[in-house]
């Protein structure tokens, strides 16, 4: 990289793509940033959000000590030493008394941090806590158990070769504003321009990205369903299917074919409110093209018939054997694993005690939480861990978190920023930005190359802050199940990083684990606590990738040389891992072929098993469910709570002066509502439903269909006001006072905000 004396690189942390960027900071604000056209996943792309990041970094929200909640419900600043005792006291307490599912662990690997969250699992392991709730488990959970049940595994997990495709179907997204693939304005224009390729987009809303659509299906609220079984039922009902494909590398098919056979498809293109010509045209289009892919996201995973939405999105590309080939559908590698797999209740997996709700992917959905902890019962949750998240302002239904929440014997909040969880604490532990500590990306979500970015602190740490590694080693240490130190370790790690041949520290650690077998569940944390001793400039956070480094080179050998690392056997892994380690951009970790994703299916035989009996069943009832019918009755609205606009992000970026326009999260309305309401453009509105209210600022907006509404996550944050710094201002809505956790998809439990039930009508001032 060509750098100039001032410029350090570093990644945007603003969503999953996580853009390289180089920033040029002066007394400790960000006073320029580009993108790194080295980068090799960006190439030097950037949106209009990560020229703000010096907001993330600096406001007047940011934690800079530990804190103690007094019984008056004041804070008073205490030292480490004593938080981390009183913090492990406490919890080695509730564990000892009730076990350790009386101990909730929420977050981790979210907003505030990614590399701290690969040090979390020892930690919960030392509560002894099976719960480990998360945002993922309020959007993705449903997605994974599909990716399961076809694939074999939860954490096989699927991309799209939008870049090199000729056909592109995108439903319940919009990438020119959430991105979710790398370069995704540049990379919708191109597709827009060249007139031999098809960008097709299925949204209630004219988005930006529909606009730049050849084809915009502009379905109904809530009907993805039926349109994604109409698409399907065309293809199978004119016999467009890949039967070469389907024969070799899938079950199940006629099994799938016989209920999509019986689909009435202009019924159901009714239903979802698109003309069935258009249908039958974009399927045919999507079969009949040399390569084509479809891509999902939160439109239709927060909507109605979540789960199901998944499955019938994942069936076009392999009815029409788009899978494993360039520009079509691919699974991909996964460096540090996000996600794991979860067995079903019945073969043995994980409930939780209240409600019996499974884990998937071993996660929780935060939507059971309060229920979990409300529980009149003895094996109730009695204390929350948050880290690096805000549920009382991300999770449905605000009033619920905040009631469960008060109702806890002790909750900790581990952050960055003082959100609306960290004001109900009774213990806040202070962690550093993402810019203040050795961080990663954890969204390695390419195919056929998949990259990682270990990056360096640019900044020192703010006030008093830690890195959450080192937060979690203080508290395991504390608690008793991590000895302070490891010094034969330690001694073995500092040779091994001068001598790698030699394999000294994965001899020594594995008599280490063979002698000491408690210690087995906090492998990781004692990779920090001894090989991260031995990396250089404070890299300790990044012993993980050494242990990462080593697992995926032995795996993927042949990908990982392709990708232009050179050894073989662990020499390999540590060449890896170095490359990471000196390199200040991303690193390709591998290369694979097409043909070679083959071997990322984990069923038997890698045969792709497409007759998912749960979502058959399901696909069978939307013949007979009842039309909702929106426009009647006491909530006539459809509102989609959670829109993502030119200025939303996450809970850390706390002050409203960061966004350039839409500062009040206005509530969007098509002028004819608005006309037959008598609500005018910029007036202030009440949005009510059976869960609660909220006060918004009205835009009309055609681009919406009548009947429907929508408002942005990401408000609703209090900040000192400018004008009167000791007086809290709340910007724009609480979109969770509206959401219930009991509207929600049967499986996963993910919550259906965009579809909530509202009315609207003029504010009293
Ligand atoms: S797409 Fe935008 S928000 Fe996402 S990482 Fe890149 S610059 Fe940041």
């Amino acid at each position: 990289m060509t750098m100039g004396k001032d410029w350090q690189s570093s990644a945007c942390i603003l969503c999953s793509i996580n853009c390289g960027i180089d920033v040029a900071v002066e007394e400790g604000r960000f006073t320029g940033i580009r993108g790194d056209r080295e980068h090799p996943g960006s190439r030097g792309y950037l949106c209009q959000k990560a020229t703000r990041l010096d907001h993330y970094q600096n406001h007047a929200r940011r934690l800079q000590q530990p804190l103690r909640r007094r019984p008056d419900g004041s804070y008073e600043r205490i030292d480490w030493e004593t938080a981390i005792r009183e913090v492990a006291d406490r919890l080695v307490g509730i564990r000892d008394r009730h076990g350790g599912h009386a101990i909730a662990y929420y977050g981790g690997g979210g907003q505030g941090n990614h590399l701290g969250g690969a040090y979390a699992g020892p930690f919960r392991a030392a509560l002894g806590t099976p719960y480990l709730y998360n945002s993922l488990a309020q959007e993705k959970t449903g997605d994974f158990w599909v990716n399961g049940r076809l694939f074999g595994k939860q954490t096989c997990h699927v991309t799209e070769g939008i870049e090199e495709s000729d056909y592109v179907l995108i439903i319940g997204a919009n990438p020119w504003q959430s991105h979710g693939f790398p370069r995704a304005r540049k990379v919708l224009q191109e597709l827009s321009r060249d007139p031999r390729r098809t960008l097709v987009v299925v949204d209630p809303r004219r988005t930006r990205s529909a606009e730049l659509a050849d084809v915009h299906l502009q379905v109904r609220p809530g009907t993805d369903a039926f349109l994604l079984a109409g698409l399907l039922a065309v293809i199978v009902q004119e016999e467009l299917e890949d039967g070469d494909f389907l024969a070799a590398r899938t079950l199940g098919y006629d099994e799938l074919r016989a209920i999509l056979l019986r689909v009435p498809v202009e019924q159901y293109a009714d239903r979802a409110g698109i003309d069935a010509e258009a249908v039958r045209r974009v399927a045919r289009g999507f079969a009949a093209a040399d390569s084509a892919c479809s891509r999902h996201d939160l439109g239709v995973e927060h909507s109605l018939h979540s789960t199901l939405n998944t499955y019938l999105e994942k069936l076009l590309p392999l009815l029409t054997g788009n899978f494993a080939r360039p520009g079509g559908n691919n699974l991909h590698t996964q460096f540090i694993p996000l996600i794991g797999h979860s067995k079903e209740p019945e073969e043995g997996g994980a409930t939780t005690r209240v409600t019996g709700m499974r884990e998937i992917s071993k996660l929780f959905p935060p939507n059971i939480l309060p229920a979990e902890i409300e529980a009149d019962r003895p094996d109730r949750v009695r204390a929350v861990v948050v880290d690096s998240a805000n549920p009382l302002q991300t999770a449905a239904d605000t009033g619920a978190y905040r009631r469960a929440f008060g109702k806890l014997d002790l909750l900790v909040a581990i952050d960055v920023a003082e959100t609306e969880t960290v004001g109900m604490a009774d213990y806040v532990l202070p962690a550093s930005s993402q810019y203040e500590k050795w961080e990663a990306t954890f969204f390695t979500l390419g195919f056929p190359t998949n990259h990682f970015h270990l990056r360096r602190p640019i900044l020192p740490p703010t006030g008093d802050t830690l890195p959450e590694p080192e937060i979690y080693r203080r508290l395991m240490v504390a608690m008793g199940a991590l000895p302070a130190r490891l010094p034969w370790l330690e001694r073995f790690a500092r040779w091994h990083r001068r001598f790698p041949k030699l394999g000294l520290l994965p001899k020594a650690l594995a008599v280490t684990l063979a002698l000491r077998p408690q210690l087995r569940p906090y492998l990781t944390m004692v990779l920090y606590a001894t090989l991260g001793k031995a990396l250089p400039d404070g890299a300790a956070a990044a012993a993980v990738v050494w242990g990462s480094s080593r697992f995926y080179a032995g795996r993927y050998a042949r990908q990982v040389r392709r990708a232009g690392h050179a050894g073989s056997g662990a020499m390999l892994g540590e060449a890896l891992f170095q490359g990471i380690l000196d390199s200040d951009t991303a690193v390709p970790l591998s290369t694979h072929e097409h043909d070679e994703m083959w071997d990322l299916v984990r069923h038997p035989g890698q045969k792709i098993h497409l007759a998912v009996p749960e979502m058959l069943g399901e696909l069978e009832e939307l013949a007979s469910e009842p039309m909702e019918r929106p426009g009647e009755g006491e909530f006539p609205f459809v509102l989609a709570a959670g829109e993502r606009r030119s200025y939303n992000a996450n809970q850390i970026y706390r002050d409203p002066a960061w966004r350039r326009s839409d500062r009040e999260g206005a509530l969007r309305i098509h002028p004819e509502d608005a006309a037959r309401l008598g609500l005018a453009d910029g007036q202030r509105v009440v949005c009510e439903s059976a869960n609660g209210a909220v006060e918004a600022q009205l835009a009309h907006d055609d681009s919406l269909l009548p009947g429907s509404l929508s408002l942005p996550h990401g408000y609703g944050q209090e900040y000192p006001d400018p004008e009167a710094p000791d007086e809290f201002r709340q910007t724009g809505p609480r979109i969770n006072e509206l959401t219930s956790a009991d509207r929600c998809d049967p499986w996963a439990k993910t919550p259906y905000h965009k579809y909530v039930p509202v009315r609207v009508r003029a504010a009293a001032s």
